[in-house]
Parts: structure tokens; sequence; C-alpha cells
């Protein structure tokens, strides 16, 4: 059993809890346990345990790019949020995949290390981020990674490096090979003049504030922009600005935004999903490819 592994491990978990705080959308969905390892080799028994039970599991940084699918999680989410060790020297940074993006950014751009200002306004986990190739204006977390320590589907810790992730556009060897999981990552930043840096950060943030929906609950874009297109543009012209099931909005401010104007479930918003996908294939023949998890 699955509950007198954790116990008698000593795990820190949560049962039959609320996901509310642990997802962006803010979607109120129950999970049977929330665990919270606190450093890797008890991730790695977890899974261990996990996968010899055929235990249901999914394994999440901040929750900011997933959408839960169900009102009721019938396994275990586990939460990285304790493997949060950071060490900058100079530009060399070795980060524990559950340290904050954002945090990661505001403390490389104050010390005047150039690289992460792009990251500012994404609140994601450092090992999703990299797992997601998480980006913006242009810039992408893959061109400061110089290797991840991987925990890999035999259970060993393995070094990869950069050439090894496949990265490419939102995209990494990651999310095409399921059972790897980063547990730490080392980073590469080059030294800039602080005073360009902080101005290029502020810049973003403003930007950010003027363009996405950031006083309601979200995750950021929906959908991948397809090749020379933007697909909040494609959203907008076929008239689903504003337009709701439930709770779940396209947001009236940026059009490749979902919402969650009150009590929405993620039902609610995968239904808004296929909608937008299917109207903007029939109008345009494009296929809107998503960005976000949905976690059934
Ligand atoms: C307001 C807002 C703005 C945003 N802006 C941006 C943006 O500009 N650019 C951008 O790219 N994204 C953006 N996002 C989306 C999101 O923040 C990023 O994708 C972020 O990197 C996800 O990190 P997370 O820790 O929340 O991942 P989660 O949502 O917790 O997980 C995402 C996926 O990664 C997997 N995963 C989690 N941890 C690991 C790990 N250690 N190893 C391997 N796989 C793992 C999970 O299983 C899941 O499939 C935004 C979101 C919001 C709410």
């Amino acid at each position: 059993m699955i509950k007198n592994f954790i116990d008698k491990n000593h795990y820190e978990y949560l049962e039959e809890a609320s996901l509310r705080k642990y997802n962006t959308y803010r979607v109120d969905a129950l999970a049977k346990y929330v665990v919270f390892p606190h450093n890797k080799e008890e991730f790695a028994s977890l899974i261990l345990a996990l996968d010899k039970e055929k235990y249901k599991y999914i394994v999440l940084g901040n929750g900011s790019n997933v959408i839960f699918n169900t009102t009721y999680y019938d396994g275990v989410v586990i939460l990285l949020t304790k493997l949060n060790s950071c060490s900058i020297c100079d530009g060399n940074i070795t980060v524990g995949a559950g340290y904050s993006l954002q945090k990661l950014a505001i403390d490389t751009a104050s010390r005047g290390l150039v690289g992460l200002e792009f990251a500012t306004g994404i609140p994601g986990l450092v090992g999703a981020s990299i797992a997601m190739n998480a980006g913006a204006y242009k810039s992408e977390i893959s061109s400061v990674v110089e290797s991840v320590l991987v925990l890999n589907p035999n259970y060993e810790f393995v070094l990869m490096h950069h050439d090894d992730l496949d990265f490419s556009y939102r995209n990494s060897f990651f999310k095409e090979n399921k059972g790897y999981y980063i547990v730490e990552a080392t980073l590469k930043l080059e030294h800039g003049n602080p005073a360009e840096i902080l101005e290029r950060v502020s810049k973003r943030r403003v930007k950010r504030i003027e363009s996405q929906p950031l006083d309601m609950p979200s995750a950021g874009s929906v959908f991948r922009n397809p090749p020379s297109m933007f697909a909040g543009e494609l959203i907008e012209k076929v008239g689903l600005k504003g337009y709701a099931i439930n709770g779940a909005m396209v947001s009236e401010k940026h059009a490749n935004f979902i919402v969650n104007k009150g009590n929405a479930r993620g039902e609610d918003i995968v239904r808004l999903i296929r909608m937008i996908q299917d109207k903007v294939q029939e109008e345009f023949g494009v296929l809107l490819v998503l960005e976000q998890i949905i976690v059934n």
C-alpha cells in the first residue's frame, strides 16, 4: 500500500487535498495524495514504489502549465518545490528543479548576469521550465542550459548535456520521453551591464502587464503560435474573445489566454479549447497545437 510506504518513510504529504493552490488556473480538483519529496533520493524512492504498485502519479513544479481535467485525481501528485537548492558562482549556476524560475531570473539579473531576463514573468519552477523549454521575447531557457541531472526510468540519476536534450520551440527530450525527470540543472550565464539588464527586466514586466490578463487565474498561453502566425490573432478573428463556458473564458485582453473568471472546472477549460480549435480549423484550416498539459 502506497500510504504505508509514505508513512513509514516519513514523507511530507497531504491526503484528499485540494489542488487549487497547486495550479495557476486555480481549478479546485481534489487529489488522493499530494507528496513533497525533500530531496532527490526521496523522489527516486517514491517513483520506484509507485511504479512497483502501478499506482497513478504525476510530477509537477508550480502547476502553471497544466489543466486538471477531473474533479478527483485518484493518484499521487508529486510536487518538486522542496528540491530548491541554488548556488550561483560567477555565471555558473547549479539549481534544483524546484527553484522558482522568476526568483532565479531576479537573482541573476541583480548580479549583472545576462540570459534570464525573459523569464521574470514566467511563474514556473526550473525543472519543468527546462522540460517545456519555456521562453518569451525570442529567448528560451535552452540557450543557458549546460546540463541536467535526470532520474531515468531505471531509477538512476544520469547527467544529460545540452546537445542530448533535443530542444526546440516549447519542446524538449522530456516532452517526448516519459519517465525522465530533471532534479537539478547547471546553467551558464555571461556577465553584462547591470543597469541594461535591469532595464530589460523592467520593460518586459511592463509589456506583460499591458498585454496579459495577470489579474485573473490562467496558465499562460494556451496554444503554440503556428509558424509565422499568432494564435491569439486567429482566435480573435473567429470572434471568440470574451466567449465563456461556465467559469472558463477566452481573455478579453489576450485571446491566447483562457482565464478562470470564477469556479471554472478543468472540464470547462478543455471544452473551450476544443471549441477554439474547431472554429480556427474551420475558418483558417489551421490546427492550433495545445501548449498546456491536460491531466486526466
Ligand atoms: C501568467 C503566466 C504567464 C506565462 N508566461 C509564459 C511565457 O512567457 N513563456 C512560457 O514558456 N510559459 C509561460 N507560462 C507557462 C508556464 O509558466 C511555463 O510553461 C512554466 O515553465 C511551467 O513550469 P511549472 O513548474 O509550473 O510546470 P508544471 O505546470 O508544474 O508542469 C508542466 C509539465 O512539466 C512536467 N514536469 C514538471 N516538473 C518536471 C521535471 N522536474 N522534469 C521533467 N518534467 C517535469 C510536468 O509533468 C508537466 O507535464 C506562463 C504561465 C502563466 C500562468
